[in-house]
């Protein structure tokens, strides 16, 4: 048996694991999560240590999706979407990084889009039409969900981006790829892509003629497989670094998520620590218990710029709206660009250390809690992103070696494909329904 699934909205209704795999959100609007999470026998956290990633995931998969794939399937899928290493480099005695940026665009966001690609793929009927996958992006979720789908039979990806708001090297790794992935280049703001993936998800004429459906981050099956490498980070830790306090850069918190997600399944741990930047709505929900949205702060850790995280209600209902319980799990720290680029030439000095300004703002909020390393914890920072990939943030702060990972090479000097938009739904679904009918 596999687990069910409910809505965050907190209606009676609850939902096959296929189901909460396949929607994006619920039919209530709310977001999907396991009913409950599987406990891992203790056998299988003594056996941490030594095993690869790929095992460990096969582990909690295993326990997690029950009997909804069957082994080989399984295995397959486990080998396909995590084709990339995910080292745990050792700092000090007191910190490391788990650097889970090696996949084809280089953030983390590929271990998620991947899993998603790959799961979706083995779920699908033989017979299926096509299914399209429309995803609106602010840099890094469009060219993850991109190159997970890159060529992947019975599957077309159509990106909404927000023209000149993303950097270059996002851009032509979204928009260079062609095949299977069309670039829409939307003379708008990320809000107006969002708001135009809504709009055809919801209109009928569009999903009468096509097949379509979303991999924004709300999405459960990005979510579950990212419980997978807070495990990994401990089998490659010696025991007497144990418990560890996790410090995750956070936006959208589905990274966060998947850690609480983690010590519910039995991950030893002392705290999590959410490092947010100057976008602060869980710090001021923490203080004041109440959630307030706001709009969303441009800085230069700008995939975690986010006034309004969507993951806030599945770890609200996590913790029973418990805000007592919720702070003695996570403490949260916010962190201005100043104090940020400051991070990033400390990271250097001190331990030689190149890192992108979304992994510096976890190693603020790692400092911050540990009291400069000085407490007994020892620290593991998430390194969301490669340091390549935002070069004209780290420019003047930190010397980046002058050659760039291969992934971002064959990028660059793509050329670029895409279909300049204005921000209306009739230009969107135009588009929509001319791709599903060339074919
Ligand atoms: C998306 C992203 C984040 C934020 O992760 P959430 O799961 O949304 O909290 C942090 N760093 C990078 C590089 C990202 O792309």
């Amino acid at each position: 048996m596999s687990a069910m699934c409910i809505s965050t909205n907190a209606s009676t209704e609850r939902y096959s694991l296929r189901q909460a795999l396949t929607m994006g959100l619920a039919p209530d609007g709310g977001l999907l999560m396991p009913e409950s999470l599987p406990r891992m026998p203790q056998a299988f956290l003594d056996s941490l240590p030594g095993m690869s990633f790929q095992e460990i995931a096969y582990a909690l998969g295993r326990a997690l999706l029950g009997d909804l794939l069957d082994d080989g399937a399984l295995r397959r899928l486990i080998t396909e979407a995590f084709s990339f290493p995910l080292p745990l480099r050792r700092l000090s005695d007191k910190l490391s990084v788990l650097e889970l940026f090696h996949g084809p665009s280089l953030a983390f966001k590929d271990v998620g889009a991947r899993f998603m690609a790959a799961l979706l793929q083995e779920l699908r009927a033989l017979a299926a039409p096509e299914t399209t996958i429309l995803v609106a992006t602010s840099g890094d979720t469009g060219a993850a969900v991109a190159h997970a789908f890159y060529k992947r039979p019975g599957f077309r990806v159509v990106v909404l981006y927000p023209s000149k708001r993303i950097s270059t090297l996002q851009e032509q790794q979204i928009a260079t790829l062609g095949g299977n992935v069309t670039a829409v280049e939307v003379i708008g703001t990320f809000d107006d892509c969002q708001r135009l993936v809504k709009q055809a998800l919801l209109d009928r004429e569009i999903n009468e003629q096509m097949d379509l459906s979303s991999a924004n981050s709300i999405n459960l099956a990005r979510l579950l497989p990212q419980i997978f490498y807070y495990f990994y980070a401990l089998s490659q830790l010696p025991k007497d670094s144990l418990p560890v306090v996790f410090a995750v850069p956070s936006g959208n918190l589905g990274n966060l998520c998947a850690g609480l997600f983690a010590a519910r399944m039995g991950l030893p741990h002392h705290k999590f620590v959410a490092a947010l930047n100057a976008n602060t709505a869980l710090k001021d929900f923490f203080s004041s218990g109440v959630l307030t949205p706001r709009p969303a702060q441009a800085t230069i850790s700008n995939a975690m710029d986010v006034g309004n995280p969507s993951n806030m209600a599945r770890i609200v209902h996590l913790y029973g709206a418990d805000l007592n319980l919720l702070r003695s799990d996570i403490a949260v720290s916010s962190h201005s660009d100043t104090q940020t680029r400051a991070a990033l030439a400390e990271l250097q000095q001190r331990y030689g250390y190149i890192a992108d300004p979304h992994t510096a703002v976890g190693y603020l909020g790692a400092k911050e809690y540990a009291a400069d390393f000085s407490s007994a914890w020892h620290t593991v920072v998430l390194a969301t992103a490669h340091p390549a990939k935002f070069a004209e943030a780290l420019a003047g702060v930190v010397t980046l070696p002058t050659e760039l990972p291969a992934a971002l090479q064959a990028a660059r000097q793509g050329k670029k494909y895409s279909i300049l938009a204005p921000p209306d739904f009739a230009a969107i679904k135009r588009i929509l329904l001319a791709e599903s009918s060339s074919g």
